[in-house]
């Protein structure tokens, strides 16, 4: 039997480690999030983002302007908040509106406050091992590597993807942590030759249950990083093909939530798994937390 890498485990043994360093600070962490328009995806991810503040006793606050805001109005509302002391930390919500330049926006939070990492000076400091707020999905994934006592030095991790966000950090933290690191994308040949090479897969590719049962090194950890929203019976037949229950519980609820990784495959071929929901989704909110904690320590305790 695989072992299942419990995300909200690992997100609440993240969370309590913060709360001992929230309460040493003279004043709460604050965390400013920037929410553009009306996208329905990212108004629950900030909800979540704001709650998870709430529980911690960070201070949290949601500047909400609307779609039609210029790349300049934007500038200048992230300007003030690089001014303001009681804030950490500012996230802007990504995606933004098309007229907005969204590299320009990033660039415009202060590096010193950049709590999603994004900021190419942070890049910069996790490329050359300095320190400084890592990207939350990928530092996240190390914490949970690390927590489940699983190795990584002298592995070969595989990294499908090659974002910004995911795949490249990814790549990046996993070298610090001294495996032996391939990262793929969509221009590599035999992907599943690759794929199979790997003692440690990371999947962030963005394909529901793209990596079957043919790209998974017997006995490898898997990491799925992929979140899909399925609706479509057929798609759902190809993938719960052996699983009447979550064939039945689509059919009731009309839409499923499966990773990029086959969910019947990876807990047939891999020894340790996370499973989607459940794995890594939960841990990236609270790497913002331990970014935005952080960021306070680093602003109040020198
Ligand atoms: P992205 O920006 O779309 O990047 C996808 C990457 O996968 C690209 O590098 C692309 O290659 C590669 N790719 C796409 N199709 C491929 C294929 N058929 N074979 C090999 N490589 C392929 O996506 P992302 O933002 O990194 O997110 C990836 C997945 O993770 C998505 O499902 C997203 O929802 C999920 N995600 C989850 C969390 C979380 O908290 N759990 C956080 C972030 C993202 P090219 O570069 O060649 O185009």
């Amino acid at each position: 039997m695989a072992q299942i890498l419990d995300g909200v485990r690992v997100r609440d043994a993240i969370l309590d480690e913060c709360r001992p360093r929230v309460a040493a600070l003279r004043r709460p962490p604050g965390l400013a999030v920037v929410l553009v328009g009306h996208n329905p995806a990212s108004e629950i991810y900030v909800r979540n983002k704001v709650k998870a503040c709430a529980d911690l006793g960070i201070y949290s606050e949601t500047l909400t302007p609307p779609d039609s805001i210029s790349t300049a109005e934007l500038l200048a509302m992230i300007g003030e908040l690089n001014r303001r002391p009681e804030i950490d930390g500012i996230l802007v919500q990504m995606p933004l509106p098309q007229q907005v330049d969204s590299k320009h926006a990033l660039l415009a939070v202060s590096p010193e406050k950049d709590v999603d990492g994004f900021h190419p000076c942070n890049v910069g400091a996790l490329a050359t091992g300095r320190p400084g707020p890592r990207s939350c999905t990928p530092a996240g994934i190390i914490r949970m590597l690390r927590y489940y006592q699983l190795p990584m030095a002298g592995r070969h991790a595989v990294v499908v993807g090659r974002s910004d966000i995911v795949g490249k950090p990814m790549a990046l933290l996993l070298l610090h942590e001294n495996a032996t690191v391939t990262i793929c994308h969509s221009k590599t040949r035999d992907l599943a030759g690759v794929c199979r090479q790997g003692d440690l897969l990371v999947a962030a590719l963005g394909r529901p249950a793209a990596l079957t049962a043919d790209f998974i090194r017997p006995g490898a950890t898997v990491v799925d990083v992929g979140i899909n929203r399925i609706t479509d019976r057929q798609e759902a037949a190809r993938i719960f093909r052996n699983s009447p229950d979550a064939l039945a519980s689509f059919d009731r609820k009309g839409s499923v939530l499966v990773g990029d990784v086959h969910p019947i495959d990876a807990a047939a071929s891999a020894s340790a798994y996370t499973p989607v929901p459940g794995g890594v989704g939960p841990l990236t909110i609270a790497m913002l937390m331990v970014n935005t904690v952080e960021s306070a320590e680093r602003r109040l305790l020198v």
